[in-house]
């Protein structure tokens, strides 16, 4: 059957516009001169190929595939590669410049870069996707490498697919090349510790937060929205810290209990039911929507983007949210947060654990060696500290929120950089 591309969803704020309204702020109070305001905002190189792939039937499809680059200013670009329906070049274009701050922010030397194909993966073979995977890393050889433009995986695909680009980008090289791209499978130079990184990195923020606000974590209570990868580690790390986590949700709902969950006993259960909570017992079925207005201490949205919006912020009774998600508040809820005096950590400070650990993975394949679990999480969890206390001592210093004095320490790292390299 003919693929049909979807409708965009109306609803929803462009990421591009999210991203954007927020750079703009930032900018203005850093008194950031236009030049330099056009330079960041620019993507540095778009990149748009056709990929022919023979399907298991024999015939021959022609799929778009995107790589952006936003800025090289800090160093060789990082960011994933997302195979879904939706992908679409002025989303890989926010994308990339969302990983640029990312990686400033918490102060690794890289750019930001996003690639993308318009591809349903939930509709091809094996076969097919691996196809389609080497056909776009071919495509994009001259773009990746080790000190070029570093991929990882992103929605719709993960350490299989990364094996296949490591593997095509090799062939064509001549040589085992493992630190072109990050998120590869532990036996082939992927890193220790990456599953857990993000989740980490929010658990991370959110204690340092909480230290800032006086809570005590062991009298505090949790909200979780989001059961996947970012949410259940962020939910485990944060029960061993002592606190409450009184809700988590999925697709399927949200599980409420007072007396807190068992974040144990809900993993299990996840992975014994096909990646869902759905009939978790144990805990009151509440909606999602619920959840996000519950009176907890913390509330971290860790599922997807725009959960919190004009319409639901007014019932948020959370003193702090961390964002394991990307993208969770829409620009338009940002000055009701405000005005509620909340404490959000950004995500582009508070889910950069995983972009972190990927550094770390392409050090040690540079290096040729391979850290310990333990070392990859004391050096992640004090980049996830210092990046913390350089937002607070900035959004202290200009009396702004932390997104805005996250936006400010990172577009002042690129433009002061920017301005000793010099332009043409
Ligand atoms: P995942 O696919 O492992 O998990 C997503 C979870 O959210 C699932 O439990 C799913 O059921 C749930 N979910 C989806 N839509 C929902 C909704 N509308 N309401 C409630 N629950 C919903 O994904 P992940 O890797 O955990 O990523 C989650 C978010 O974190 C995404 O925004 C992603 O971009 C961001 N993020 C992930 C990483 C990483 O290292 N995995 C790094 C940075 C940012």
């Amino acid at each position: 059957m003919a693929y049909i591309e979807p409708a965009p969803l109306k609803d929803k704020e462009n990421p591009f516009e999210a991203m954007m309204s927020r750079f703009h702020v930032a900018a203005q109070i850093l008194g950031l001169e236009d030049e330099i305001y056009n330079v960041l905002k620019n993507p540095a190189r778009q990149v748009i190929v056709s990929l022919p792939v023979t399907m298991d039937d024999g015939s021959i499809r022609v799929f778009e595939g995107y790589r952006v680059i936003h800025s090289t200013i800090l160093g060789p670009s990082k960011g994933g590669i997302r195979f879904d329906p939706h992908v679409n070049l002025d989303e890989v274009k926010a994308l990339a410049a969302w990983m640029s701050w990312k990686c400033a922010v918490v102060d690794i030397p890289y750019g930001g870069a996003k690639g993308g194909v318009t591809c349903n993966p939930r509709e091809m073979s094996t076969g097919e996707i691996e196809r389609l995977m080497r056909a776009y890393t071919q495509a994009m050889a001259d773009v990746f490498g080790p000190d070029q433009d570093i991929p990882a995986p992103d929605m719709g695909t993960g350490p299989r697919e990364m094996a296949w680009l490591m593997d095509q980008y090799s062939r064509y090289k001549g040589m085992t090349t493992h630190a072109v791209v990050t998120g590869k499978p532990l036996v082939m130079g992927g890193s220790l510790g990456r599953t857990e990184a993000t989740g980490r990195g929010v658990m991370v923020s959110a204690m340092a937060a909480m230290e800032k606000l006086k809570i005590n974590p062991y009298k505090a209570t949790c909200a979780v929205q989001g059961f996947g990868n970012v949410g259940s580690w962020a939910a485990r790390l944060l029960h061993e810290r002592g606190l409450i986590v009184q809700a988590v949700s999925d697709l399927s709902g949200a599980y409420f209990n007072a007396q807190g969950i068992d974040i144990e006993k809900a993993i299990k259960y996840r992975d014994a039911n096909k990646g869902s909570l759905e009939g978790f017992t144990g805990a009151e079925k509440i909606s999602n929507d619920d959840l996000l207005t519950l009176p907890v201490d913390l509330l971290v949205p860790a599922a997807t983007e725009d959960v919190i919006t004009s319409s639901n912020v007014v019932g948020i009774k959370a003193r702090l949210i961390v964002e394991g998600a990307n993208g969770p508040t829409s620009s338009k809820a940002d000055n009701v947060i405000n005005e509620k005096g909340i404490m959000v950590v950004p995500d582009i400070l508070a889910n950069a654990g995983g972009v972190t650990v990927s550094y770390f993975e392409w050090v040690q394949n540079r290096l040729g060696y391979k850290w310990t679990a333990d070392r990859v999480n004391r050096r992640s969890d004090r980049i996830m500290k210092d990046a913390f206390n350089n937002v607070y001592k900035t959004s202290q210093e200009y009396k702004v929120p932390m997104r805005i004095a996250a936006y400010m320490v990172a577009i002042d790292k690129v433009a002061k950089t920017y301005k000793f390299r010099g332009g043409y």
